[in-house]
């Protein structure tokens, strides 16, 4: 009985340093800055950070410390601060939620190095890699240890939570709380679409608040799909925590699309003129390219298994009754047709060529929709 007595003792004593050190942790709350004093590759490791603690005039790169590993060592997450010379907006800009989404960070990373801070006014943040296992392995979900590996969508997280039944869950809440929220007057979180299902040039955001409509306005980006989209998605937890945010997504995942990219490094580069962080003329606009406004993105799902035709590409124009798709069997019988039940623009085409039963096949970006299935989403 004795050492079993023991190993009780001691089981009890480790939960008590556990709590004593989560709390340690917990200090912080946006109240200021926490360095853990880890230095990774030259890089400063932070626990909680307050932009208003660094020098200005100058751009940081930081790691921030996430959630613990199987191992016990920490996901760390790129952050580069262009803390302005002068006082004035917090932009926030986010990406690598989904670890196969490539054109999104590159988005972010071109945006940042055209950032000169001494000649800013206010503060822009670049969180590069929220996602670090699922970018490790190039797929969209967080691989989480729970029963063996099962794989959560880190998009249906937020704004997380810190004592969370995932760690995935735990990283969002640490990542949001300690990190996003605490420094951000305005926040883009940029996404592709994802593997198997691509998209162009979209912007997801609710543009009944005036401050999103504004941002996605300045974008000369061709769709624009106009929906707060789902719960859980980080856009909408800024937007509930009272910062304005939207969703733009980049082209196809995997890959880089230079062509995509630029636009959205423009439309980036607008918000910050028209809020003045830096200086210089607006330049093209969603009016300057057609712009495209859906309210619903009407998804047509595969009925059988089978292998995908596509009679339609992205953007084009569609209507009520269209042939979109084509599927046939291993002998090539066709086994279905897919119409369109809307009128619009092809917003989002699945890439492979080949479907079970269920998966989306076509989004169609449009403000006739039929009522809209929830769960499905071209992030
Ligand atoms: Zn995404």
């Amino acid at each position: 009985m004795k050492p079993k007595a023991n190993s009780m003792i001691a089981f009890a004593l480790a939960i008590v340093f556990a709590t004593a050190a989560s709390h340690v942790i917990a200090a912080g709350d946006g109240s200021g800055t926490v360095y853990t004093g880890d230095v990774i590759q030259g890089k400063k490791v932070v626990s909680a950070l307050d932009v208003g603690d660094l020098e200005a005039g100058k751009k940081h790169l930081l790691y921030f410390q996430g959630v613990q590993t199987p191992t016990g060592h920490h996901w760390y997450v790129s952050v580069v601060v262009a803390k302005g010379a002068r006082p004035g907006k917090r932009v926030t800009l986010t990406s690598g939620v989904h670890g196969d989404e490539m054109s999104s960070i590159r988005t972010v990373q071109i945006i940042m190095d055209k950032l000169d801070p001494a000649r800013m006014s206010g503060t822009v943040m670049a969180v590069l890699d929220i996602s670090p296992p699922a970018l490790e392995s190039m797929q969209r979900r967080w691989p989480n240890s729970g029963r063996g590996i099962d794989l959560i969508d880190m998009n249906r997280e937020w704004p997380g939570n810190e004592n969370g039944a995932t760690a995935a869950s735990r990283h969002a809440g640490i990542v949001f709380n300690r990190l996003l929220r605490p420094n951000s007057d305005l926040a883009i979180d940029f996404h592709t679409s994802t593997t198997g299902l691509e998209c162009g040039a979209i912007n997801i955001g609710d543009r009944t608040i005036p401050e999103v409509k504004k941002m996605i306005d300045l974008f000369p980006v061709r769709q624009v799909w106009d929906s707060p989209a789902y719960a859980g998605v980080l856009h909408t937890a800024f937007v509930k925590a009272g910062i304005p945010s939207f969703c733009p997504e980049v082209g196809a995942a995997r890959v880089l699309n230079v062509e995509i990219i630029q636009q959205f490094v423009e439309g980036t580069m607008n918000v910050f003129k028209h809020h003045g962080i830096i200086e210089g003329p607006i330049g093209r606009t969603a009016a300057d390219v057609g712009v495209f406004i859906g309210s619903g993105a009407f998804p047509v799902l595969a009925t059988q298994g089978g292998f995908v035709e596509h009679l339609v590409r992205l953007y084009d124009k569609v209507k009520v009754g269209q042939k979109l798709t084509v599927q046939r069997n291993a002998f090539g019988e066709v086994v279905a047709e897919y119409v369109s039940a809307a009128d619009g623009e092809v917003g989002a085409l699945r890439s492979d060529a080949s479907s079970e039963p269920g998966n989306v096949l076509v989004f169609i970006l449009s403000n006739n929709a039929p009522a809209q299935k929830d769960g499905v989403y071209p992030e």
